[in-house]
């Protein structure tokens, strides 16, 4: 049983909220996801009710039976998306629509009810609301919103949870990498990978994260930013890096980006790229790429340049590659034109100052 699309929202505002000052102080240099806002979202979910107590309510710890099927199964999803301040001073989500109909893809995968789209939509709209004076307007900050859902039902038994907790809560970030236009140095991960055909790659959760991680603090330990994950089975085919698509632009203006799968995670900031690139007459290929190629095509001076992407950073430029069989890179370690004509593209539309013509911001009242 799902909920109406009508859901109402109980709001319950915080009784002692953050100062202007205070706030004003965290929100000069926020970092990436320390900083929360005084409002959080939830919604419960039952089996046989429904989704119901939907609520704006302060910002607090939730409590926990030991025994909930989240802290033992890992039945885990969520999003991540961002809400920006508009040149006029109002707020602008950017598709959230797609966020919504993904978080349903996710649920569908790990065995957890649909959360309507619309009620998703609209849970976010509501905590951007109440926590609107917390969206930095500086240059390259926004507010970046974590909708989750957990499975909370108190029992040791290995199947699908009876009962859920979604939430959504919000941080202030301040830009992701400072300057924007140094390249990354990227580790490719020749031992482990993050998803196998059948499993959960596609799907955002928690789970392949925790998988991940072994790998990205190697790829930390050898002086990399990100890690590059390879397919499970032959090791050779270009996937994704922990949480950001990739794409590689050739010299013929040509881009190849590889083809979603089940392994695949289908990046919104993915997507859109691939809607700009084509507008700006660019031709992208998803098409399947290996590391051998990605090596021979640096070499050859084909490839010009690499970037990844995803919500946290938009777009961030790719370098150098290591490994455990040595490095290589790719046009001497600085951003390319088309990286940065495709993310200033984006970045404009995101943040309301050039015109939208996909459809893809929200405004948020
Ligand atoms: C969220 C995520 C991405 C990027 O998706 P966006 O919608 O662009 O933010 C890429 N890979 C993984 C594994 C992710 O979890």
């Amino acid at each position: 049983m799902s909920a109406p699309d009508d859901l109402s929202f109980a709001t319950l505002p915080h009784a002692a909220p953050v100062s202007p000052e205070r706030r004003a102080e965290l929100l000069v240099d926020p970092g990436f996801g320390r900083v929360f806002t005084d409002h959080m979202v939830t919604i419960r979910y039952v089996e046989g009710r429904g989704w119901h107590d939907a609520r704006v309510e302060a910002r607090a710890p939730i409590s926990l039976d030991p025994a909930a099927a989240v802290l033992h199964y890992a039945q885990e999803i969520f999003e991540g998306l961002k809400a920006y301040r508009t040149a006029d001073g109002g707020a602008a989500l950017f598709r959230p629509e797609a966020n919504a109909l993904r978080f349903r893809r996710s649920a569908e995968r790990l065995a957890m009810p649909p959360l309507p789209d619309a009620v998703f939509v609209e849970s976010v709209k509501q905590l951007v609301s109440a926590d609107r004076d917390w969206i930095p307007s500086s240059e390259g900050g926004s507010l970046y919103l974590r909708p989750f859902m957990i499975a909370s039902e108190v029992f040791l038994g290995v199947k699908p949870s009876s009962e859920y907790l979604y939430l959504v809560i919000a941080s202030a970030v301040g830009a992701y990498f400072k300057g924007g236009s140094e390249t990354v140095t990227v580790w490719v991960s020749r031992d482990q990978t993050r998803a196998a055909p059948g499993g959960t790659g596609a799907a955002k959760c928690g789970g392949n994260y925790a998988a991940s991680l072994r790998a990205q603090a190697a790829a930390v330990e050898h002086g990399c930013a990100q890690v590059v994950f390879l397919d499970a089975i032959e090791r050779r085919w270009v996937e994704e890096l922990g949480g950001m698509n990739i794409f590689f632009v050739f010299d013929d203006g040509s881009m190849v980006t590889p083809p979603l799968s089940d392994t695949i995670l289908s990046g919104i900031t993915r997507d859109s790229i691939l809607t700009l690139a084509k507008a700006d007459g660019l031709t992208v290929a998803e098409r399947p790429y290996s590391i051998d190629d990605w090596k021979a095509d640096a070499a050859s001076g084909r490839l010009r340049e690499v970037f990844a992407c995803g919500t946290a950073a938009v777009i961030t430029p790719v370098g150098t590659v290591r490994s455990a069989d040595g490095e290589f890179s790719v046009s001497d370690n600085v951003a390319g034109p088309v990286t940065k004509r495709l993310r200033s593209a984006l970045v404009d539309i995101q943040r309301g100052n050039a015109p939208d013509p996909h459809g893809w911001v929200t405004r948020v009242y």
